[in-house]
C-alpha cells in the first residue's frame, strides 16, 4: 500500500467509493455551500474550542501509514477529536470522526469519546475498541479503493447532486 489514507478519504469512501477514487483524479470542484462552509469555520473553531476548552486550531497528526488533521483536538485525562461541520447531517460524518479518532490513538493518546458539531451545536459520540477498530478497516479500504481500478458506478440518489455526475455515468 503506497497511498497513505486520511480521515477524509474514509468520508468521500463512506459517501460512495467511485466518488472518493474520481476524487483523487480529478480533484473536488468547490461548490458555493463549501465556500460558505469555509468561511464561517474560523469563526466557529473559536467559538467550539472555548465551548470544549480546547485551543482553537486544527492539529496534524502523522501515524505513519495513515495521516490526517483534526479540526480541534480537546485534551483532557484523554483526547477528544473534534469535527466541525457547517453543513447538513449526514451518517459519513461519524466514520470520518471515529478515523481521526484511530489517529488520535495510534499517535499515543487515549481516545474514548469525540464531537461532531453542526453549526454551534456540539454532539458526543462514545468510541470504543469496535469503532476504532473499524475505522482502521475503513482507512485500509480507502487505499485499496484510491490504489485499485475504478469502482463501478451505482446510481442512488446522492448522484442528482455530485460534482462527478457529468464524467460518472452512473447506471
Ligand atoms: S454520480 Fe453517483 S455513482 Fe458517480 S461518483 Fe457521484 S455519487 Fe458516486
Amino acid at each position: 500500500m503506497w497511498y497513505r489514507p486520511t480521515p477524509w478519504d474514509v468520508l468521500e469512501l463512506e459517501w460512495c467509493p467511485r466518488y472518493l477514487w474520481l476524487s483523487k483524479r480529478h480533484g473536488v470542484p468547490m461548490t458555493p455551500n463549501m465556500a460558505a462552509g469555509r468561511g464561517a469555520e474560523a469563526g466557529l473553531r473559536r467559538f467550539l474550542a472555548k465551548a470544549l476548552g480546547a485551543e482553537p486550531k486544527p492539529v496534524y497528526i502523522d501515524a505513519g501509514w495513515a495521516h490526517g488533521v483534526v479540526d480541534i483536538l480537546v485534551k483532557r485525562v484523554a483526547a477528544s477529536p473534534v469535527e466541525i461541520k457547517t453543513g447538513l447531517p449526514r451518517r459519513e460524518h461519524k466514520w470520518q470522526l471515529y478515523a481521526e479518532a484511530y489517529l488520535v490513538k495510534a499517535a499515543g493518546c487515549a481516545v474514548y469519546t469525540g464531537y461532531i458539531t453542526y453549526g454551534e451545536k456540539i454532539y458526543r459520540l462514545q468510541i470504543s475498541k469496535a469503532e476504532l477498530k473499524a475505522a482502521e478497516t475503513l482507512l485500509v479500504k480507502a487505499a485499496e479503493v484510491i490504489e485499485g481500478p475504478p469502482p463501478p458506478p451505482v446510481k442512488t440518489g446522492k448522484c442528482a447532486y455530485c460534482q462527478y455526475r457529468a464524467i460518472c455515468t452512473p447506471t
